[in-house]
C-alpha cells in the first residue's frame, strides 16, 4: 500500500463511519494529513490501524477499543471534548477544532 493510496483508502472508508457516528475529518488538514500517515504506519506494522495517540499495550482487549475510529467506545469522552484524542475526528459542526479542550479521562464524569 502507497503512502498517498492508503491515507485516500482509509479516508473513503472511515468517512460514512463517522458521519453516521455525528462527526467529520477535522477541518485542520495539516492533523488530518499527519494522522492518516501515522495510521497507514501502524497499518502497514500491524494489519490493524491503530490509533497513533494511544499505546498499543499487546493486551487484546485494550487494544481493539483503540482501532480506529474508536468512537463508539469512548463515545462519552469525545461528545464532552467534541473531538477524539488525535483530534483526526470532531464534532460535525465544529468549524474551529484548536478551540476545543483535551479533557482528561479522570474528569469526565
Ligand atoms: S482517538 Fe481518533 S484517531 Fe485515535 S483511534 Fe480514536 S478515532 Fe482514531
Amino acid at each position: 500500500m502507497d503512502m498517498e493510496g492508503g491515507k485516500r483508502a482509509l479516508r473513503e472508508q472511515w468517512e460514512p463511519i463517522v458521519n453516521a457516528l455525528g462527526y467529520k475529518f477535522t477541518p485542520d488538514e495539516e492533523l488530518a494529513d499527519f494522522c492518516l500517515e501515522q495510521e497507514v504506519v501502524l497499518y502497514r506494522k500491524h494489519g490493524i490501524p491503530f490509533c497513533p495517540c494511544q499505546g498499543l499495550t499487546g493486551e487484546r482487549d485494550h487494544d481493539m477499543h483503540i482501532v480506529c475510529p474508536c468512537i463508539p467506545w469512548h463515545r462519552e469522552h469525545f461528545d464532552k471534548m467534541r473531538r477524539c484524542w488525535c483530534g483526526l475526528f470532531v464534532h460535525q459542526d465544529v468549524t474551529d477544532p484548536d478551540t476545543l479542550p483535551q479533557i482528561p479521562v479522570g474528569e469526565v464524569d
